[in-house]
């Protein structure tokens, strides 16, 4: 029979096949089955644009679980780098002022840290001392042997240059990949940014999520939300090293939905709560929510993404939930990084 005849139920199963939702053959019923890839290539495009498709199951992935696992394997790398140095690996935490959400961030990745075997060094800055006495202690952090990572959380207060305080810190203790020389080594081989560097932790904590959820990657349409120095681009860049065809996407770009509804993954990094609908989103699609908002609701503070999850629901074949899905993986990869930091200075000491 040709797949053109076949019912809507195999139908479904071929285009999430298509979306690369389901990688194993195994998972296709037989009638499926029978056709090579080349065939399928040869229906798709006229089985998709011919049906209606059904309401599709959206695989809602935890990343809390996923940067559970990499920080169990980050605990077995802290305890040998202590018993091979008699020291801890070591993050200093510089904040300034008293951001609310600052603060818990600066509270979460201190308490991280200490779970899975690091030290942390927490500064607390008042403002009124003024941008230089930031400097000077970035200075200070860069000189001390026994620190490996230097993270000084932002938003920094209005006026002060965040972009001279990132190439301030040395790029060997720069755990969250923001100094221009690791961003250029993210720029000429994100690869190896991933595999070996100091890469930005919360887009490659979005690609591991993908690796993770089987999400191929490689020629797969990718549309990003947001393009920030410490989201957007750097994303753009990893995936695009991963072989997706990319497009960026911003503030002043017109017809938005259109153009995301094209992605097969689709990243949003926007900050603006509950943007992205099912209008956004092709059938099938793997939907990144990177955003974190706070919104009241029955006189509550929450937290939502930039993703309207009950909208897309059905319509996205993998979604990331907001809380528990990249917020997690940022934190756990933070860790990594100052694990590799102290390994390679270690090396070249
Ligand atoms: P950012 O520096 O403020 O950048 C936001 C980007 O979104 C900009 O490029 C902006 O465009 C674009 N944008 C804003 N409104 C838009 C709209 N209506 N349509 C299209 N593009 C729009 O923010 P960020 O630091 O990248 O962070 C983005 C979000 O991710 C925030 O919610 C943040 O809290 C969250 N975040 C989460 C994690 C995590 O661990 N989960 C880590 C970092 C950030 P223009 O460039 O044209 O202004």
């Amino acid at each position: 029979m040709s797949p053109m005849a076949w019912p809507t139920r195999h139908k479904v199963l071929l285009a999430r096949w298509d979306a690369n939702l389901l990688t194993n053959n195994a998972q296709l019923p037989s009638k499926i089955c029978q056709f090579s890839p080349k065939i399928f290539a040869q229906f798709l495009p006229s089985l998709t644009n011919s049906i209606t498709l059904e309401s599709m199951q959206t695989t809602l992935f935890s990343g809390k679980d996923l940067a559970q696992k990499i920080l169990s394997e980050c605990s077995v790398e802290a305890r040998e780098f202590e018993s091979h140095h008699a020291r801890r690996a070591c993050l200093s935490v510089i904040l300034v002022g008293n951001d609310p959400a600052s603060s818990i961030y600066v509270k979460k990745k201190g308490e991280t840290c200490k779970t899975h075997g690091l030290e942390v060094i927490d500064y607390h800055l008042n403002p009124d001392l003024g941008f230089p006495a930031l400097k000077r202690l970035v200075r200070e952090l860069n000189e001390r042997r026994d620190v490996d990572g230097i993270l000084v959380q932002s938003p920094l207060p209005k006026g002060w240059d965040e972009k001279e305080i990132q190439s301030l810190i040395d790029p060997a203790k720069d755990v969250d990949g923001f100094h221009p020389n690791n961003a250029g080594v993210l720029c000429i081989d994100a690869n190896k940014s991933l595999e070996s560097g100091l890469p930005p932790c919360t887009p490659a904590g979005v690609i591991e999520i993908l690796k993770a959820g089987k999400i191929s990657m490689a020629g797969k349409k990718a549309v990003i939300l947001g393009r920030s120095n410490i989201v957007g681009k750097p994303m753009a860049l990893m995936l695009l090293a991963q072989d997706a065809t990319v497009t960026i996407c911003h503030s002043k770009t017109p017809n938005l939905a259109a153009l995301c509804k094209e992605a097969d993954i689709l990243v949003s990094a926007i900050g603006k709560a509950k943007f992205v609908t099912k209008e956004f989103v092709k059938q099938g699609a793997a939907v990144i929510d990177v955003g974190i908002n706070r919104m009241q609701k029955d006189g509550k503070s929450i937290v939502v993404g930039d993703v309207d999850s009950s909208s897309v629901s059905g319509v996205a074949g993998f979604l990331t939930p907001v809380p528990n899905g990249v917020g997690p993986m940022t934190i756990a990869l933070l860790i990594r990084n100052t694990l590799r930091a102290a390994r390679l200075r270690s090396a070249q000491a």
